[in-house]
């Protein structure tokens, strides 16, 4: 060990304490801290403290330190982690992945962009024009992902709203020839609606705020983020405490720059930004019941019509058809009979929310193929056999309690049971496993598997997922309060699951609305309010008809499942639960692959 890891900075490795104790666990951590020492090792996993400000641990010196080592040759590092999965990877030609995992605000997507550029500073000695190219978009990405998937939360001001899975390729000489992102469950339910204290995505107020004067008269907008409902909540407050760079004036140009560089055309970019204000817009929009006169029925109108004008503008729609699809919708009535049924406000309201976070879900995964589509690998070098080599990185949300925690921090938590499953499985049985072959003596270590809170959330039939799909695909007014009942009817006895009713003295649970889950990180109240309403995630076919059928090719391209008419979709839709639990099955069978 170098002499910069003295024994005065207490133990690099939590192996090597004499005795694990939370306490002293916790003394070594906080010695380390103090002396500037934010990584330390159990192992082969790193632990790391967010700092909050910025030290001298980073760039081209501390690249070159780390560059070529053994793992515990220099100070725990994250260069140390990218370096051995990089090693790994070129030597033995095995696909590799990294895991990041932690709380919100831990510093998951810092640590990521370290690695990142780790991995793009010790790659291409040739200087070959591709790799070079992949390498800039895989770096350049990071600004247009975190402006559309990140926002400022109580937690992090800078906090990522999606999940995020890459793979870099690497070619047989280790050079990186390709990248691929996979986004998981964006928490869109943020465009509508903020906490206090917190601010819709990002890409919102740098349009706003650094858009130019005639850009903005275009769109129909004014500076002022206050005079939207969707960013009236965040309008006070900055994207970041720091400096100039974290302005959303300075972003908005470092984003569409960087957009237009990674290879987005200059029309993309302006149909994002028109994408962009028609949201906008169409959070401003209210519905009045229209009097009744004489005979006729009373209607729905729209309160400003200049607001639907400006939405079927920037989306290249016809007017007539933006307002029919925010006021009514088409139903096969018998056989094959299309009639139109007008909505109540409470509908149009629906509809017009449903609509604005469709928009904003397309836009972003467009964002995210587009990316993927440039940075795919190519130019394969033929003389190669076998297949590319892949690092993973997957940097995903962190375990999540709020004051009040709904569906979104219902899925975010079960991702982090399962990525704890995974943990529990490599890392724990895996030193168990070479203990045993090595015939060292070997006390078994207890530790909590939690595959039964995962069972509780994922298991067919009785899971919460299922339940809570069960009651999705029923006819008739099944309300969150019945979704609630069925888990307390199942779940009664099940030691991670607890709800008002099945414990009535508990005052921290609301009565028919809370249930709890003990998850392995702590215990959260969700309440099953919105549930079935985000499960189900509707979208009625009129507005994605509409958006199919937009002039613009780049809008028109996120809408493909528009083309249908309502008599030809027929098969009910996955729920959202059911796509996240599916593709996060798929990840850490991913993911296993690589570590395994
Ligand atoms: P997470 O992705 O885990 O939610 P972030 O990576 O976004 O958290 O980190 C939150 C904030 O913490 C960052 O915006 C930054 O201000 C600070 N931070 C994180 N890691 C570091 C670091 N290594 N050095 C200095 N500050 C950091
Ligand atoms: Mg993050």
């Amino acid at each position: 060990m170098e002499d910069d890891e003295g024994p005065e900075y207490g133990k690099a490795d939590f192996v090597l304490l004499d005795q694990v104790t939370m306490e002293d666990f916790m003394k070594n951590l906080q010695l380390r801290f103090e002396k500037g020492r934010i990584y330390t090792y159990i192992g082969e996993v790193l632990v790391s403290v967010n700092p909050y400000q910025p030290l001298p641990l980073y760039g081209p010196e501390a690249i070159a330190k780390y560059q070529g080592r053994e793992l515990y040759e220099r100070p725990p590092h994250l260069y140390a982690v990218a370096n051995a999965a990089y090693k790994a990877m070129k030597q033995r030609a095995r696909d590799t992945c990294i895991v990041i995992s932690g709380e919100s605000g831990a510093g998951k997507t810092e640590a990521s962009k370290h690695m990142m550029q780790y991995i793009a500073a010790v790659t291409n000695p040739s200087q070959r024009a591709e790799v070079q190219r992949v390498k800039d978009v895989l770096l350049k990405s990071t600004c247009v992902l975190e402006a559309f998937g990140n926002a400022r939360t109580n937690r992090n001001h800078n906090s990522s709203r999606f999940g995020k899975y890459m793979d870099i390729n690497f070619d047989f000489k280790g050079d990186p020839i390709g990248g691929h992102i996979h986004s998981y469950l964006l928490e869109k339910s943020r465009v509508l609606k903020q906490h206090v204290g917190e601010r819709n995505f990002h890409a919102f107020y740098q349009l706003l705020r650094g858009s130019t004067d005639q850009e903005l008269s275009a769109l129909h907008l004014e500076r002022n983020p206050a005079l939207y409902n969707f960013t009236r909540q965040g309008a006070g407050l900055s994207m970041g405490p720091h400096n100039a760079l974290d302005s959303d004036e300075g972003s908005y140009r470092a984003v569409t720059d960087a957009m237009r560089l990674i290879g987005f055309s200059a029309e993309e970019v302006e149909s994002v930004h028109r994408i962009l204000a028609a949201i906008l817009h169409l959070g401003n929009i209210e519905f009045v019941e229209t009097e009744h006169n004489g005979q006729q029925k009373g209607g729905l109108a729209v309160v400003e019509e200049s607001l639907v004008a400006h939405v079927a503008e920037l989306t290249a729609t016809p007017q007539d058809l933006v307002l029919r699809s925010l006021l009514a919708r088409t139903v096969a009535s018998g056989g094959r009979e299309l009639i139109e049924k007008g909505h109540s406000v409470a509908e149009a309201s629906y509809a017009r929310d449903a609509f604005a976070k469709a928009v904003y879900q397309r836009l972003f995964e467009w964002v995210v193929d587009k990316i993927n589509s440039i940075m795919a690998a190519k130019d394969r070098d033929p003389r190669r056999d076998g297949k590319d080599t892949v690092i993973g990185v997957l940097d995903i949300y962190g375990f999540e309690v709020l004051s009040i925690n709904s569906f979104e921090q219902f899925c975010i938590n079960y991702c982090n049971e399962k990525l704890q499953q995974l943990f529990i499985q490599l890392v724990l049985k895996q030193e168990q496993e070479e203990y045993e072959r090595e015939g060292i003596a070997w006390q078994s270590v207890e530790y909590f598997n939690n595959a039964a809170i995962v069972e509780l959330v994922e298991r067919p039939h009785r899971g919460i997922l299922a339940v809570l799909d069960e009651a999705c695909s029923t006819a008739g007014p099944i309300t969150d309060h019945i979704f609630l009942q069925t888990l307390d009817t199942h779940h009664r006895h099940h030691p991670h699951y607890t709800s008002r009713q099945l414990c009535p003295t508990d005052k921290t649970m609301e009565f028919g609305r809370d249930f709890r889950i003990k998850h392995y990180a702590g215990d959260v109240t969700y309440s099953a309010d919105g549930f079935i309403d985000k499960n189900r995630d509707s979208l009625f076919q009129d507005i994605k008809r509409l958006l199919y059928n937009s002039a613009d090719p780049t809008l028109r391209a996120m809408w493909p499942d528009g083309q249908q008419d309502i008599t030809e979709v027929t098969k009910r839709p996955l729920t959202a639960g059911t796509l996240f639990k599916n593709s996060m099955v798929a990840l850490v069978e991913n993911l296993a692959s690589k570590c395994l």
